[in-house]
């Protein structure tokens, strides 16, 4: 794997942007979670193929991807569901259309790290930073002075933006650490888009890129960003899709740090796309989106059919799974998932 250079560390067992001092705040059981957006529930445990699934959830043909319903379309252990992908990327143009998938939200970087709260943006020193949504500026230039200044020096110069969005019921907010420039101020009411700062390595890191964090509730409960961000329009027209599930051993627990790879279907005429390697999230005690309740994720995926693949206790797992244009698979995964890990095989 490629060593990633933008986030080398000061400090041994920091991350670019440390987990350690939010834990008190941030860890809490499943049971508060759940409770913190009693409105939102687990869609997953529905995940029984329907009798009459859509002919686009046969999972297994090279066919054209048509968009579903805003009903969940389910297949053999995958659902497909509108997300609640309410923010843009903090980077606009091709830097802003992946993040960096060598050190994704809890990603431990081969354990050398404490779980990364956050997701990277590689861009060069100078690139403009947006708002990843409308909002109010609480904190703006060096990491002091608020319930935040608990998190550390390690962000640098960040902003903080509040969101609140009509279709979820707790604030949301945004983080963009290591800015070498801050534009705006504390209380600026802010618009999806807009100009904030630029790219830099202030705080701990070496190397230029933007520390990106999304945090719920009263509690700043971490996300995985990848499953707020709308996926990216391709040259062609037509919007990425989003894969989040559980990989779980056979008594049904989740399994941490355990590999997981994502191949799509070659389209006819066309190369084998390359793959797509996961890891799931180093600890089970890191925060998860309430909704979903996942323990691994990937936004920015092309739309298609792709095989899930994992190895447990030696033994292949694999399943074929729909991803559609703007919309999020969910996917229970592993010899305790139920009933269909096999299908397909
Ligand atoms: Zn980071």
């Amino acid at each position: 794997m490629r060593r990633r250079l933008a986030c080398l560390i000061l400090l041994a067992l920091a991350s670019c942007a440390p987990a350690a001092p939010l834990q008190p705040a941030i860890i809490v059981s499943a049971t508060a979670r759940s409770s913190a957006t009693p409105a939102l529930t687990r869609t997953l445990p529905t995940l029984v193929p329907s009798a009459s699934p859509s002919p686009a959830a046969a999972g297994t043909a090279a066919a054209p991807v048509q968009t579903p319903s805003p009903t969940p379309v389910c297949g053999a252990g995958w659902c497909s569901v509108t997300g609640h992908f309410f923010l843009q990327a903090p980077i606009a143009g091709s830097y802003g259309e992946q993040v960096d998938p060598t050190y994704r939200y809890s990603s431990t970087d081969g354990g050398q790290r404490v779980p990364h709260t956050g997701v990277e943006f590689q861009a060069p020193e100078g690139e403009t930073v947006r708002a990843a949504g409308d909002g109010q500026v609480l904190q703006a230039g060096e990491n002091t002075g608020s319930r935040f200044a608990s998190l550390g020096e390690e962000y640098g110069n960040l902003v903080i933006i509040r969101h609140q969005f009509a279709a979820w019921p707790e604030p949301i907010y945004t983080l963009y650490g290591h800015l070498s420039r801050v534009d705006v101020s504390a209380g600026d009411w802010v618009e999806a888009g807009q100009q904030i700062g630029r790219v830099g390595d202030t705080g701990i890191a070496t190397g230029p890129h933007l520390h990106f964090e999304v945090r719920v509730g009263a509690q700043l409960l971490t996300q995985n960003p990848e499953l707020w961000l709308l996926p990216s329009v391709q040259p062609g027209g037509e919007r990425d899709g989003a894969i989040a599930g559980r990989v779980v051993d056979q008594d049904g627990k989740l399994l941490e740090m355990h590999d997981i790879d994502l191949k799509r279907q070659a389209d006819p005429g066309n190369p084998a796309p390359l793959p797509v390697y996961l890891q799931s999230y180093a600890t089970t005690s890191l925060p998860v989106d309430a909704a979903w309740n996942e323990n691994f994720a990937a936004g920015n995926l092309v739309p298609g059919v792709y095989r899930i693949t994992t190895i447990i206790d030696g033994q292949l797992d694999a399943r074929d799974v729909t991803v559609f244009p703007g919309r999020l698979t969910l996917v229970d995964f592993g010899p305790g998932a139920g009933p269909t890990s096999s299908d397909g095989e």
